[in-house]
């Protein structure tokens, strides 16, 4: 197919194809799904030979957010009965992380629900940080904690931060129908934030919200020229309890084109299966692994994945092995451009430019809190604070707009690991 002979040829020399070449890949049938994924299992394995990088969630606060995006179980007004609990002392968070680091995982991402940190919160993750490092100096630390206020990502940066998680999630023209609290605007400034303090870029998106190819598509151009080192694929996972619940509108077959379109559009970028792997590739997982090189190790922020081992069973079954935590994930002249970008800062000349290297937030879900979250009991936390211009979930597609069906067989609730007496999933 000239369409796959010439995207691999670009990826292969590390060139972005065209718009259209990228919603070809979107409109590939299913006879043709094997041909795309190894074609763009080629260009991964030419930047990331067979290395899968690990990553490990910790939420450190789950719930109580006053923000209204509808795909989020932690959202205002949600009635998912997922875990709910303030902040997590350090040395639990440190507990939970040291797991995931048993498990295989490298990086380990650190996430709060909310709008955007307090300088208090800022403290307590500073002091988070420092227990985890403290005990495996190796681990890299990514922070997701929402939008960020002036200087803020400096001193996330200054604590031992090494990226920082926000994702765009959608596209810009698409943004205001799945959250009215926020802009698309403001998820950017955060990003540039964070790649002006010299943080490592991880910003990602979530599908199967009802998009268009289109959407999809620019989406994944504006994370690249964001210069996101790390770009996290999450499959929306319809929550009962919130606003999107029905809305199953993906296949494996679908999951495998999308991520194939991100490997084309980010030939040399981490690109990560994030959430809702389990829920949408399901047996299909392991041709995923040919197209990105990167996954999150056991649990989610609330919803349970599989076993950590079936993870480490899966990477190697399908012939792949973890990335260790000497090796370098991205490529040596990506690497240059993270680390040009970092001593521009440090000379202070790097300004707020976002094309040459990332920032951005990681998982699906992320977090950060404008109030205090000790000032806001938890009950009333769904009510409380809410922004004027915030649209109640009825303006979104609710679980009577839709044919979907409620998926409690896929989609289950994280009951154990942080915030829970029970041993982590990793
Ligand atoms: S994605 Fe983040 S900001 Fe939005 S509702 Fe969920 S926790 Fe709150």
């Amino acid at each position: 197919m000239d369409l796959l002979d010439t995207l691999t040829a670009k990826g292969l020399r590390g060139e972005v194809p065209t718009r259209e070449e990228a919603l070809a890949v979107l409109a590939t049938t299913d006879d043709e799904l094997l041909d795309v994924v190894a074609a763009a299992g080629k260009v991964r394995r030419r930047w990331f030979g067979r290395r899968v990088k690990l990553n490990y969630l910790v939420n450190l606060k789950s719930g109580l957010c006053p923000e209204d995006c509808s795909y989020c179980s932690q959202r205002l007004g949600s009635k998912a009965e997922i875990l709910k609990y303030t902040w997590l002392k350090p040395d639990q968070a440190a507990d939970a992380a040291r797991a995931g680091v048993a498990g295989g995982a490298k990086r380990v991402c650190l996430v709060a629900s909310g709008r955007g940190p307090t300088d208090r919160d800022i403290d307590r993750v500073t002091d988070t940080m420092a227990a985890i490092k403290d005990a495996d100096p190796a681990v890299e630390i990514c922070v997701c904690l929402g939008l960020l206020s002036d200087n803020q990502a400096e001193r996330l940066k200054a604590a031992g931060a090494d990226a920082y998680n926000h994702n765009l999630n959608t596209s810009e023209n698409t943004y205001g129908t799945i959250a009215k609290t926020h802009t698309y605007a403001d998820r950017v400034d955060t990003v540039r934030k964070a790649h002006g303090a010299g943080l490592s870029a991880c910003s990602g998106l979530i599908a199967g919200m009802g998009e268009s190819d289109e959407d999809l598509v620019d989406v994944v151009f504006a994370l690249r020229e964001l210069g996101s080192d790390s770009v996290p694929v999450n499959f929306l996972i319809p929550f009962e309890g919130t606003p999107l619940a029905k809305e199953w509108n993906l296949t494996p077959q679908r999951c495998l084109r999308i991520l194939a379109m991100v490997r084309f559009v980010n030939p040399d970028t981490e690109v990560r299966i994030a959430g809702g792997r389990e829920v949408h590739l399901r047996s299909m997982q392991p041709l995923g692994l040919h197209v990105a090189n990167s996954i999150f190790l056991g649990d989610y922020l609330t919803s349970e994945g599989q076993a950590g081992q079936a993870d480490l069973d899966m990477i190697k079954d399908a012939g792949f092995e973890v990335e260790g935590a000497g090796e370098a994930t991205l490529p040596r002249h990506r690497a240059d451009v993270a680390e040009a970008a970092q001593a521009a800062h440090a000379g202070g000349s790097c300004g707020t430019a976002a094309s040459a290297c990332g920032s951005g937030g990681g998982c699906g879900p992320c977090g950060g809190h404008s109030h205090d979250p000790e000032a806001v009991p938890s009950e009333a936390a769904s009510s409380a604070s809410v922004p004027s211009e915030a649209v109640p979930s009825e303006a979104f597609p609710s679980e009577n707009d839709t044919d979907g069906e409620l998926r409690s067989d896929l989609v289950k609730v994280r009951r154990r690991g942080a915030g829970t007496e029970l041993a982590p999933n990793a």
